[in-house]
């Protein structure tokens, strides 16, 4: 039989990261056993749609190439509608199959009476059933009432592919509604005729649809539907590990992480990481080792933290794995970009594209950039390659070693550095290299003291790559002119 996942959101607005991961592990399964991957809109409760969200779901599936092999739209498939709106006659024909086999009813009750029901069972300290209020002779359902399931409560023992045995006993089981007194069903009834109908082997969810599960059990058996395997993934908890994940633990909806610059492949380790390791010391993983090696069997039963300095490390790590070029496209405005709306110079700093730089210096300072990058905006901070750096006194007196030596003694060190520069036959990162190691005799200084010292004078950049192969790149006069503009300021 083939294997058939689904990913299957609700049109609310916001893709989190727990419901992005929830697609990533179901269109694992799919392509480590070459089955398909559907998408499915859950769009039945229509209070809660927000506009706009199909797309956008569209948007962070297509931004982490997680293509839907069917589903709504242009992705196309034969067991559509991909859209539950628009399947509002095959759970018609479902509900009178219920009825007419004596396992549904027409909820004759208010919800006045359904609350003095509850107090009741209140009153008498016993957990309130809907089942032990059926109706002796419900009204014909004309469709303004909920329809109700009439349940056939017994104990349930099933498997579950991260949770495994599970056993629930029968008061577990109730009547609940299949479809709303609006028309349109629940998700509870229409996930499972969904399934069904799209011959979905692998139910992947959330552990929130773990309680109940023995209802949907008792619906498959009512309806005669063989049980789908499930696996209920763990919830995303905050970083300290203590509640779940909201936005006010700075949860992010997922298209955030592309405008900063983030990659799909980076984020797809991250997303899989949440719950989820291959029993090795391995962290950094392609898309296609993920395939390799998924398992849920392996996926955690506990809530997996979500600590966004590990999706900033494993970016840095997959940045440093892409070819040079690959990613210049990710940070071009141009180009097979998924950043594409980022503007006119991407992730670049404005002078990146002023008119004499050509994609070629570009393409060597991303070179050097590269393994210093943990997110494409990291970029910004590269503009002294592109445009005179602005002077920020701040990266002397605030650096420990440079903070010993006085204006003077600073002044000096520059003097001799631009002096023997000057000299210097070539220009190339080794002929700099060896000049630089020279230079650390001649004024018997340390490389924290002297290196930082040139390095800020030419950049005045925290962070750089090496220094020679930036004083390579920056090139002779630009470096010598810039040293010179130190010794030239004049210091209060
Ligand atoms: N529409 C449900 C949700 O967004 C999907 C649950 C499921 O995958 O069955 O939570």
């Amino acid at each position: 039989m083939t294997t058939r996942t689904r990913f299957a959101p609700s049109p609310t607005g916001y893709m989190h990261v727990g419901g992005m991961r929830t697609a990533l592990f179901a269109w694992l399964i799919a392509r480590q056993s070459n089955g398909k991957f559907i998408l499915r809109i859950e769009d039945t409760d229509q209070k809660r749609e927000v506009s706009g969200s199909v797309e956008h779901i569209y948007k962070c599936l297509r931004w982490l190439d997680l293509i839907p092999d069917e589903g709504p739209d242009d992705f196309g498939g034969k067991f559509g509608p991909y859209k539950q709106s628009e399947r509002l006659d095959i759970y018609q024909k479902y509900a009178q199959k219920l009825i007419d086999a004596g396992r549904a009813y027409a909820d004759p009750y208010t919800p006045e009476q359904l609350d003095a029901f509850r107090e009741e069972a209140k009153a008498h300290k016993k957990p309130f059933l809907y089942r032990d209020y059926r109706p002796e002779n419900p009204p014909a359902w004309d469709g303004s009432q909920p329809l109700r399931f009439r349940s056939e409560p017994k104990p349930y023992t099933w498997h579950d592919e991260v949770m495994g045995e599970m056993h629930a006993g029968p008061e577990v089981i109730d009547d609940f509604i299949l479809v709303k007194s609006d028309g349109f069903p629940t998700y509870n009834f229409a996930h499972i005729v969904d399934d069904a109908e799209m011959e979905i082997t692998h139910v992947i969810r959330g552990q929130e649809f773990l309680a109940s599960t023995p209802k949907y059990l008792n619906l498959y058996d009512a309806l005669d539907i063989t049980w789908p395997i499930f696996a209920s993934v763990p919830p995303i908890m905050n970083e300290q590990g203590n509640k779940k994940l909201s936005k006010r633990d700075g949860a992010k909806d997922i298209l955030a992480y592309r405008e900063e610059g983030y990659l799909p492949d980076a984020m797809l380790n991250f997303l899989a990481s949440l719950g989820w390791n291959d029993g090795t010391e391995q962290e950094v993983f392609t898309r296609d080792e993920l395939i390799e090696k998924f398992s849920l069997k392996r996926v955690q039963k506990s809530g997996a933290r979500f600590d966004e300095k590990r999706l900033l490390w494993l970016n840095g790590a997959h940045i440093r794995n892409i070819p040079v070029d690959k990613l210049y496209e990710y940070v071009s405005p141009q180009g097979d970009n998924p950043q594409k709306d980022r503007g006119q110079t991407g992730f670049w700093p404005e002078s990146a594209y002023a008119p004499n730089i050509t994609k070629e210096y570009r393409m060597k300072v991303l070179a050097l950039a590269q393994d210093r990058l943990k997110m494409f905006e990291d970029l910004r901070g590269f503009g002294y390659f592109f445009a005179e750096p602005e002077v920020n006194l701040e990266l002397i007196d605030g650096n420990k070693q440079l903070k010993k030596l006085s204006d003077s003694e600073r002044r000096e060190l520059l003097e001799t550095a631009r002096a023997e520069l000057a000299k210097l036959a070539g220009w190339t990162p080794e002929s700099i290299q060896n000049y630089l190691n020279e230079l650390l005799e001649i004024t018997g200084q340390k490389p924290g003291i002297l290196f930082s010292l040139i390095r800020i004078a030419v950049t005045w950049a925290p962070f750089s790559p090496q220094l020679n192969d930036t004083l390579a790149l920056i090139g002779r006069e630009r470096t010598l002119a810039r040293l010179q503009s130190y010794l030239d300021m004049k210091l209060a």
